[in-house]
């Protein structure tokens, strides 16, 4: 079986792992490959090339460090197909999705290829007499990015090309259960012709984590994951003096509101909850119907539910592929039942799904719920799997209510034909990104990522003009060449202009 290794200092190695993990294949239910999982001295080395390689790397010129993100994206769009079979094999989504998932994170690379403009700082002419002020950023040194399963591709591209483009180095630990896409990004960048030591790839598991977390040659950490986690990564990261960035889990709301056309609002309700398998952190688990807009919208959304094609993601005309483990599939199953159990009304159950010629797959199909409360666990546990349930309310005063009041807040959209509806809500939900009558608001490369309250721990969004922020510190220098003629005054009294 084929082994999955680190990538460290421009070249693949085991460096000194010995434990490994299976990595799944998700449509066939069995293992693909084993990937090693990394100990604190295999940590140690990747830093040590990072810090290694940040000598250099860290006063290259913006010339180069565009140069490389430029090759580098072409080496993206070169790789497409590949890239989206090693995706699909490993996490179970459609190449289509998988495609999507690309193409967003290379819209990252294509923000770094104009660093040189993000990075320009400020100047202040002639602040006192004969005094200038400009102020620049570096960056930190060596980053390191943690990432979870649901994107193989695009989350650690939220990352690395940023960093990397303003001068930092990188280790990555990508998800133990989809490593394969990031090792090919190793060696694509190494293509790109991005300098030994400047990206490193170490597979790993909670060690590996808690080395990164721990480890005095790392300035800043960036995971994107499950709440918990997220909150342990901020905790132990900050405790050790690192800057960090921690983005969690969600539950997104959509509100469909009597006046919007139910048949559109459906259809991208659908598609937001079972796409990938309900596995994005933007997908939606809860909608929200509003007053009359309840009946027809179930309607709707049950036949909908019912044409989704569930297959292997290799598949073309498959619509919605596995869930990535079995545990998975059992917690979504489960979910269900539970939500039966406490009262919610099953519309479609995928519980029972088979998919012929593949019955070990983790798949299970779409399911429905209707008139979920608050009170349920379908309504309070982020599932992360096909499960949409619809809550029922009777005002938008309500609806935003319930959105407020939930502890995630990721995203979350409305469905309507009112723009003074559609204004209240945004100004009003008290989440990071908004969606109206668009039901996954992934923001572009070029605005910044970030949900609130339990979706992200601590302060700092992701990419875009916040990742170029998190990645590098200010300075701000006060200039003055004194004229020939003399040394001019100086006072022991606190500097002020003249
Ligand atoms: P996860 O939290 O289980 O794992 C994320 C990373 O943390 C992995 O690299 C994993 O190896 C590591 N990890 C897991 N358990 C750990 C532990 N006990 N100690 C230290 N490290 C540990 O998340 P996942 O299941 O891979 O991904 C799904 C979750 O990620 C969902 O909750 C989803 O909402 C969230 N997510 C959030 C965003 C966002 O932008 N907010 C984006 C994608 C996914």
């Amino acid at each position: 079986m084929k082994t999955i290794d680190h990538w460290i200092n421009g070249t693949a190695t085991t460096a000194g792992s010995t434990r490994t993990a299976p990595v799944y294949d998700p449509a066939a239910g069995k293992a693909r490959a084993e990937v090693l999982l990394a100990e604190p001295s295999d940590v140690d080395t990747a830093v040590a090339a990072a810090g290694k390689a940040f000598e250099s790397w860290g006063d290259s010129s913006l010339s180069q460090r565009t140069r490389v993100m430029f090759a580098f994206r072409e080496l993206l769009v070169k790789h497409e197909d590949e890239l989206a079979r090693i995706i699909s094999s490993e996490h179970g989504k459609v190449l289509d999705d998988a495609r999507g998932e690309i193409v967003r994170g290379r819209e990252i690379v294509e923000y770094a290829c104009g660093i040189a403009d993000a990075l320009k700082g400020g100047f202040s002419d002639q602040v006192s007499r004969d005094v200038d002020v400009h102020d620049f950023r570096q960056p930190l040194g060596v980053v390191a990015g943690i990432t979870p399963f649901n994107f193989p591709i695009m989350v650690p591209l939220w990352m690395h090309p940023i960093a990397i483009a303003t001068g930092n180095t990188f280790v990555l630990k990508p998800s133990e259960r989809v490593p394969s896409a990031s090792r090919l990004v190793a060696e694509l960048y190494a293509e790109a012709g991005l300098p030994d030591g400047v990206f490193n790839v170490v597979n790993g598991d909670k060690v590996a984590v808690d080395a990164i977390l721990e480890h005095p040659g790392v300035s800043a950490v960036s995971f994107v994951g499950s709440t918990p986690i997220a909150k342990y990564v901020h905790e132990r990261a900050t405790a050790t003096g690192k800057r960090v960035q921690a983005l969690g889990g969600a539950k997104n709301h959509a509100v469909v509101l009597p006046d919007a056309d139910l048949e559109y609002a459906a259809n991208h309700l659908t598609a937001a909850a079972f796409g990938s398998a309900g596995q994005r952190c933007m997908a939606i688990s809860i909608g929200v119907a509003v007053g009359s807009a309840g009946d027809g919208l179930i309607e709707i959304l049950k036949r909908k539910a019912a044409e989704i094609k569930v297959g292997p993601g290799h598949d073309a005309g498959n619509d919605m592929g596995p869930v990535v483990t079995e545990a998975a599939r059992q917690r979504v199953i489960d979910s269900v039942a539970l939500g039966a159990e406490q009262g919610a009304t099953v519309v479609v159950d995928g519980r029972e799904l088979r998919v012929a010629g593949h019955e070990g797959g983790f798949f299970v199909g779409p399911s429905l719920l209707d008139n979920v409360t608050t009170g349920m666990s379908a309504y309070r546990d982020e599932i992360f799997g096909p499960v949409l349930g619809i809550v029922r309310v009777d005002t938008l005063d309500e609806a935003i209510a319930l959105i407020n009041a939930n502890p995630y807040g990721n995203g979350a959209a409305v469905f309507t034909g009112s723009g003074e509806a559609a204004r209240r809500f945004q100004r009003e939900v008290k989440v990071g990104m908004i969606g109206v009558n668009v039901p996954i608001p992934v923001p572009m490369s070029y605005y910044s990522f970030g949900g609130w309250k339990d979706s992200l721990i601590g302060d700092s969004p992701i990419h875009g003009p916040a990742g170029v922020r998190f990645y590098t510190r200010a300075k701000v220098v006060t200039t003055r060449w004194p004229h020939s003629a003399g040394p001019g005054a100086s006072g022991f009294n606190f500097p002020t202009s003249s």
